[in-house]
């Protein structure tokens, strides 16, 4: 039975509710006991410990040493490539099914499987360059309605190009890293002089981001029907944000203090063979894209995406319901467009989309929109409100596809924030 079929059930007892059925089996580093990190893949409530599975002779599959998996990163796992991780992922998901009872009849479960309560995780990849795209219609329209001209919200070029900027990787940090309010230069409009320190304006981007394999050599580009030969998979990416900072910085070379202060990312990659089931058709791009940003077939994915802000010890309120399917630029044209020009992609380097709006209040995918800048409050489940990001508050995000009663999530980000230091 092939891993993504809705039919293939686990011997190991998996809730409906959980994000890690057996066609899921997203991968991602971990810890325990105080050993080496390694490679893990979430079943249900376990993670699968793949140096013990390799260790006991059940993952021979002729690509990968035991250093793939006892491994700080999942990089060198991924340099095997596309091929090698999809039949990676295959043979684990025939060694969890209920077809097979080489696992399932092992008297060293507590060898290979744990709980994953019981585990650290760790950021998966070592990221290497970073890029920021802008790809939802319904967030550019929005920001540029409110920053520049409601009737010409887009600028000329947002239709033609998946624009996007370069960013830092060295401040992506994992879901659980608490983050410090940014300090920096702010001129709100009711100053004629600028001001410094702490930011006022702290904002979350709902983001998801694709981690790349290797790509082809410097001066060679990659096109939209290769892309998902390069992408390995996804996490649930929060973009912070300094909104004040960036007011004042932007003009004329784009984002820099405002955003490189700290990215936050889930611990689990969800490959691309998990999401295939969820791909569903994008929004028609009209005027006609150049020649390389056109595609075949579905490239958008149905991801449910969930935004909460949780007061220190008070109940989480939702302020966000998104859709990955929203994007007007998917990431086969985002990839293809960013090596055009011939710059090289290499593995681990991470791909966010740009903040997530959908199109209806409820579906904005930052406080900027949701509160439209500081105009309409949010009010939370512990009687207060919210028009940014407060100290101590919790911003958790949260992503899932859900089809023919299959489940296939993210698990979350969850990331605290801590006054400037
Ligand atoms: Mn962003």
């Amino acid at each position: 039975m092939e891993a993504n079929d809705p039919r293939k059930k686990s011997w190991i007892d998996i809730e409906s509710s959980s994000d890690f059925s057996i066609q899921n089996l997203p991968f991602g580093i971990f810890s325990n006991n105080g050993n080496p990190k390694r490679v893990g893949v979430a079943i249900g409530d376990y993670v699968l410990d793949l140096a013990a599975l390799y260790d006991l002779g059940f993952l021979d599959l002729g690509k990968y040493a035991r250093s793939h998996f006892e491994s700080e990163y999942l990089n060198c796992m991924m340099k095997i490539g596309k091929q090698g991780t999809t039949e990676l992922r295959n043979r684990i998901s025939h060694l969890l099914s209920t077809d097979c009872d080489d696992l399932k009849l092992s008297t060293k479960k507590d060898v290979f499987l744990h709980k994953q309560e019981s585990v650290t995780m760790h950021l998966p990849v070592e990221i290497g360059d970073y890029t920021d795209f802008y790809s939802s219609q319904d967030h550019a329209r929005n920001v540029g309605t409110m920053f520049r001209d409601p009737d010409n919200a887009l600028l000329p070029n947002w239709k033609h190009i998946p624009v996007g900027y370069h960013g830092r990787s060295s401040s992506i940090v994992l879901s659980g890293e608490p983050i410090h309010r940014p300090k920096g230069q702010m001129k709100p409009k009711d100053q004629t002089e600028p001001s410094f320190g702490p930011c006022k304006l702290l904002d979350f981007e709902l983001e998801m981001a694709f981690v790349t394999f290797n790509g082809k050599p410097m001066g060679q580009s990659i096109s939209t029907g290769e892309a998902e030969d390069y992408i390995f998979g996804m996490v649930i990416f929060n973009d912070w944000s300094a909104r004040d900072i960036q007011t004042w910085e932007y003009v004329p070379l784009g984002p820099f203090l405002a955003k490189n202060f700290a990215s936050s990312i889930s611990p689990w990659i969800v490959t691309m063979d998990a999401l295939e089931p969820f791909k569903v058709a994008g929004s028609n791009q009209e005027p006609k894209v150049f020649p390389y940003l056109e595609f075949d077939g579905n490239k958008n994915i149905d991801i449910n995406l969930e935004v909460l802000i949780e007061p220190e010890g008070q109940e989480a309120t939702c302020v966000s319901n998104s859709n990955y399917k929203y994007m007007y630029w998917n990431y086969a044209q985002q990839l293809a467009h960013h090596t055009i020009n011939g710059c090289p992609i290499r593995v681990g380097d991470m791909m966010a989309s740009g903040t997530i709006s959908g199109p209806v209040p409820t579906s904005y995918g930052s406080m900027l929109e949701i509160s439209w800048r500081g105009t309409k409050p949010v009010s939370m489940n512990d009687g207060s409100e919210r028009k940014f990001i407060q100290d101590h508050d919790s911003v958790i995000m949260r992503a899932y596809s859900e089809k023919n009663g299959v489940r296939v999530g993210f698990g979350e980000v969850n990331s605290k924030v801590l006054p400037a230091s």
